[in-house]
């Protein structure tokens, strides 16, 4: 196949961008939580659009909405692109959207060019992503893995609606979850864009970035137990201050984190009890949350921190209990999605830079059927799930340049 000319139009991805933006509930930033109705309004916009393109569009029972773009050989395993078009509560107008924009916009450039390509793409808009609405991530792309399980039909939202309740009302069979499940030997590959919500392209004065993969995350909850007693007679060197041992810990986690990167741990929590300003602290209740692509070099890491532990309480006459809350494994990126999406941006004239990502994606639960790629983009100042996210048409123009030139060497090359 030769190589498509067309051009990709950053100024229609921006006023996409924009269109859907503006559906949204009244809020400073977009919020558009799944299967609501403004939910549905942009879903719709989103078909418009893959119907411009020359797809043909279907919604599944999770309400993931497919478009497809035949291919040259129509049996040939499907490349999937996706992400999602939820967003968080005041959130921003490029999280999830940016991925299903672009990915329609590759399929534009190959329509407007009359181009078929080997495989058949498919895009997919997935529902939910955020979880804000059922508390529960993925649920779209879960469904289109076959991860998704019959007792996820009877979650309930605020306002005490189930699932399987909201997906009815929709008009959807959510019983026959099973339809949206794909079939491994059917898909050639899954390759997401989406934005980096991290600073470090910023940083690097770079468009776009390759993602090596998705780090697995432990999360413990801890507690340090001293002494509570008078904070104007007891002498310092007599104290069992536990926010002290807490303190010279977390410092402890930061110096252990820089000296192993691209780990990264997070104190984020942190309850001091009794809590008065009188009183020395007697217990401090906290949450260690820790991420890594590379799961020994994060148990190494884990096991520092608690030999850490161990040692500053003992020498403060502290007792330290860390209890696991949740553990998940890394997702990597294939190597040879990887090496496409490497090449497609040095065609395009940038440093090709290896990034992890710290945040999950639908991408996570489609390795579980098929190989994954990703491209993250530059948003400024790396912020994200807010009203100031903010990704530059210029950015978005390159990225969809990369992400249409990895699809041309991916469907042209055999990925075996
Ligand atoms: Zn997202």
């Amino acid at each position: 196949m030769s190589k498509c000319t067309g051009q990709i139009n950053g100024r229609r991805i921006s006023e996409r961008i924009e269109e859907l933006a503006s559906i949204s509930e009244p809020s400073d930033g977009v919020t558009r939580i799944s299967f609501t109705k403004e939910f549905q309004a942009g879903q719709e916009l989103v078909k418009k659009w893959m119907i411009e393109s020359g797809m043909t569009v279907r919604i599944d029972n999770l309400n993931n909405m497919i478009g497809r773009y035949e291919g040259l050989n129509p049996i040939a395993p499907v490349l999937i692109i996706g992400s999602h078009l939820d967003t968080v509560i005041d959130g921003g107008r490029y999280d999830g959207v940016l991925g299903v924009i672009s990915a329609i916009e590759i399929v534009t450039v190959l329509y407007e060019n009359a181009t078929r390509l080997e495989h058949p793409i498919e895009v997919i808009a997935f529902s939910d992503e955020e979880g804000v609405r059922f508390h529960t991530t993925f649920l779209g792309s879960k469904a289109v893995a076959g991860t998704f399980s019959e007792a996820m039909l009877e979650l309930k939202d605020d306002a005490g609606i189930s699932l399987a309740g909201v997906l009815q009302e929709l008009g959807l069979q959510p019983h026959h979850y099973q339809t949206a499940a794909k079939r491994p030997k059917d898909v050639l590959g899954y390759l997401e864009l989406h934005i980096e919500q991290g600073p470090t392209l910023e940083t690097e004065a770079l468009p776009c970035g390759i993602v090596s993969g998705i780090a697995g995350a432990s999360r413990y909850s801890f507690k340090i137990t001293g002494f509570a007693g008078h904070a104007g007679t007891v002498p310092v060197p007599l104290r069992q201050d536990a926010l002290l041992g807490a303190s010279e810990l977390i410092l402890e986690i930061e110096r252990l984190t820089k000296q192993n990167a691209p780990i990264v741990a997070t104190v984020g929590k942190l309850k001091v009890m009794p809590g008065a300003c009188n009183v020395i602290p007697g217990e401090v209740v906290g949450t260690l949350d820790i991420r890594d692509t590379d799961t020994h070099r994060k148990n190494d890491v884990i096991s520092s921190i608690f030999n850490a532990a161990d040692e500053i309480c003992e020498r403060r006459n502290l007792t330290f209990h860390a209890e696991l809350m949740l553990e998940s494994a890394p997702t990597p990126c294939d190597d040879s999605i990887k090496a496409a999406i490497e090449s497609a941006i040095l065609a395009n004239g940038i440093k090709p830079i290896s990034l992890v990502s710290g945040a999950g994606h639908d991408a996570m639960e489609m390795a579980n059927i098929t190989k994954i790629g990703i491209i993250f983009v530059r948003c400024k100042k790396g912020i994200s799930h807010n009203p100031e996210e903010f990704t530059s048409d210029k950015d978005m123009e390159i990225g969809a340049k990369v992400l249409l030139d990895t699809v041309i060497q991916l469907t042209v090359h055999d990925m075996n």
